[in-house]
């Protein structure tokens, strides 16, 4: 799909990271992006900056994600890309100091990663499926979701994240198996280490140590890095029902 003047895409966790960058590139392509995101003052700003829209979506809530497509489609129009990149991260292990992992943590992280981006992906679609193809392919949306390598080399403690992602991991096929009558794709990109403010606050020898265990580059991603990898995506109608790992190769390490 094109990525023309004025094409509406929504953009879950769009105030900070990798779904800010998602929101730059987008709207350097042409796009009309609406941010979604709790982070209301970082969330404005930048919709501010971009010429684009902010709606305060909290991905845990049904209710409010149904009143942020209809304020995001009110203000700009069907979307045709939907990007989910929301997410927390959150570590322990299923059992320590004999007790069993905390149910509320368990639970806040496979709300906020898994059924979040299941609930803005399904409501995203139905929206789509009502517009009229973008292209002679009859292309009608892209979703595109965010996993993480921890859905295939999750590390001790990140049992809650992992499975959360892993949930990504294992709907996106099913999800475009089920969407491929109605002309959306879904691909999920899973990121490896990545210098987002969910890592800034990390001393620079614990970046470079982490840097250091990527094959090639040795270095952390770039925010930037994954917004081409989402643009491609979005314009390559050939990538369907697939996981791309981008993680410069790395496998990560039992801790
Ligand atoms: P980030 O903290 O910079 O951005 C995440 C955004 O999501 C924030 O703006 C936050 O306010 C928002 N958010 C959190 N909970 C929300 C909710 N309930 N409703 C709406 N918005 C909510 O983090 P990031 O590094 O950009 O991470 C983005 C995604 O990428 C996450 O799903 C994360 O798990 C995944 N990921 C990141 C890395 C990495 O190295 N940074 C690696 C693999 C996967």
């Amino acid at each position: 799909m094109k990525i023309e003047k004025g094409r509406a895409a929504i953009i879950s966790g769009g105030a900070s990271g990798l779904g800010e960058a998602v929101a730059r590139e987008l709207s350097g392509a042409g796009a009309s992006v609406c941010l979604f995101d709790i982070n209301e003052d970082k969330g404005k700003a930048l919709a501010s900056e971009l010429g684009g829209h902010f709606v305060k979506v909290d991905v845990c809530d049904v209710l409010s994600i149904e009143s942020g497509f209809d304020q995001a489609r009110a203000a700009q129009g069907q979307e045709h890309i939907f990007v989910n990149c929301a997410g927390i991260g959150g570590a322990s292990k299923t059992v320590s100091k004999g007790a069993p992992h905390d149910f509320a943590l368990y639970d806040r992280i496979i709300r906020t990663n898994l059924i979040g981006s299941f609930l803005c992906a399904s409501r995203s679609a139905a929206g789509m499926a009502q517009s009229e193809p973008v292209n002679e392919d009859g292309e009608r949306g892209v979703i595109i979701n965010t996993a993480s390598v921890a859905a295939f080399d999750g590390q001790i403690g990140q049992v809650a994240y992992s499975s959360s992602k892993g949930g990504i991991v294992g709907m996106t096929l099913p999800m475009a198996r089920d969407l491929a009558s109605l002309g959306i794709r879904v691909v999920t990109i899973a990121p490896g280490i990545f210098l987002t403010p969910l890592l800034a606050g990390l001393s620079d020898e614990i970046q470079a140590s982490l840097g250091a265990q990527v094959p090639f580059p040795q270095r952390l991603g770039r925010p930037d890095e994954y917004a081409q990898l989402a643009r491609q995506i979005i314009e390559n109608s050939m990538l369907n029902g697939e996981v791309i790992r981008l993680d410069g190769a790395i496998r990560m390490a039992p801790r």
